[in-house]
């Protein structure tokens, strides 16, 4: 059973036609038809796939309630995707909610009260969740107990609230955010990488036979190089390619319809998106480069500096193109050479003149 108790905050930005790994609201309903159900049809993570497996196949055998499990990375990795498969092989129901969700104790106490023995709890974006509430689900997690404090002041009193056993399953995009009390009580944590261009080959043709669409090899693979290593962009360049497939072609989609749509909706070679680039625009164009403080570079191309940290800069740092530095943020030449331009000689992975240079 899938219940949906989340107040509507998903971390959509709802910004135009967006190709960040934020889920639109619109998404959730075909996102639930591509997601996979078992562990066995999750792609990629080899190693959390196999770690996770462990630790429910273990608990079942037993007869225990799992540990609880902490997914770490950025949006559109699987996280959501593995709660809900940590329900279904441990055959329980899943209640869904999110740190924000979460702003009064009495909140959390009311799902946690209402959760039967052996159900999963997942808390999307638990980094965010208020501290009085951080505060009780320690108790709730070590000794499925709760606090509730009846009255004010002086006159306030407690009452122990007993909870059937339960696993909580949390994700965040910032697992630095977490608090130390907090993520020692998970007994598991993961965290998520990026997939690799083979990976995303099998996501989107998974997700092909599902929708109906008639995927060639070809446009399989060029859809899954430009899919920022994330199969949640995977998917939606897929649905965007059939669209232009079915409307400018005969259906199919090729290596060459695949380009055409993505030209159209500003999905670069390396599928880096307006965003990205706009990212890297800034850095080099107004800051030469760098080194520049986040929220500065945020302010420069009109984001939150949480959407650039959490959903450009893991990328753009895996790709090879930006440097955290203890001073800020650094392009490298591989950026410089990605917008056309000349890299200077002090960014980082930059030839040094040679002697023998003409
Ligand atoms: P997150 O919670 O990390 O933001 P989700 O679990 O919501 O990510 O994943 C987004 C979508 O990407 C899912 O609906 C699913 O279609 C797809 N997806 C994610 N991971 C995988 C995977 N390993 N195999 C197949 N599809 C995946």
């Amino acid at each position: 059973m899938y219940q949906d108790d989340a107040a509507g905050d998903w971390g959509g930005d709802g910004a135009e036609v967006s190709l960040a790994p934020h889920q639109e609201p619109a998404e959730r309903d075909v996102e639930m038809t591509l997601r996979p159900r078992r562990l066995s049809e999750f792609v990629g993570q080899a190693r959390v796939r196999e770690q996770l497996e462990l630790v429910l196949h273990g608990a079942l055998k037993r007869g225990d309630q799992p540990d609880h499990v902490l997914f770490s990375g950025p949006p559109g990795l699987g996280k959501t995707s593995l709660a809900m498969i940590i329900a279904a092989e441990l055959g329980a129901s899943i209640r869904v909610t999110s740190g924000p969700a979460l702003e009064r104790p009495g909140d959390l106490a009311a799902m946690l009260s209402n959760l039967a023995e052996g159900d999963v709890l997942f808390i999307d974006e638990i980094h965010r969740i208020a501290r009085p509430a951080e505060e009780m689900l320690y108790l709730a997690m070590e000794d499925y107990r709760v606090d509730i404090v009846v009255g004010k002041g002086p006159g306030a009193t407690s009452i122990p609230l007993e909870l059937a056993p339960f696993t909580l399953v949390g994700a965040t995009t910032r697992s630095g955010a977490l608090t130390g009390p907090l993520r020692d009580r998970f007994g598991f944590t993961a965290h998520m990488e990026f997939y690799s261009a083979e990976e995303l080959e099998q996501v989107v043709r998974r997700s092909a036979g599902i929708l109906g669409v008639d995927l060639r090899d070809d446009g399989a693979a060029e859809i899954a190089r430009r899919s920022r290593g994330t199969p949640r962009i995977a998917n939606r360049l897929l649905r965007r390619v059939r669209d232009f497939a079915d409307v400018r072609a005969d259906g199919a989609v090729t290596r060459d319809i695949a380009r055409a749509a993505l030209e159209v909706y500003d999905v670069d070679e390396q599928g880096l998106d307006r965003l990205d680039r706009a990212v890297l625009g800034a850095l080099i164009r107004s800051f030469h480069g760098g080194p520049v403080g986040i929220s500065t570079l945020a302010v420069a191309v009109g984001e939150e500096p949480t959407t650039v940290e959490e959903v450009c800069e893991p990328y753009l740092v895996r790709a090879g193109m930006l440097a955290r530095t203890p001073r800020g943020r650094v392009a490298t030449a591989a950026a410089w050479h990605h917008l056309g331009l000349t890299p200077p000689q002090h960014a980082p992975g930059e030839r040094p003149p040679s002697l023998f240079d003409e």
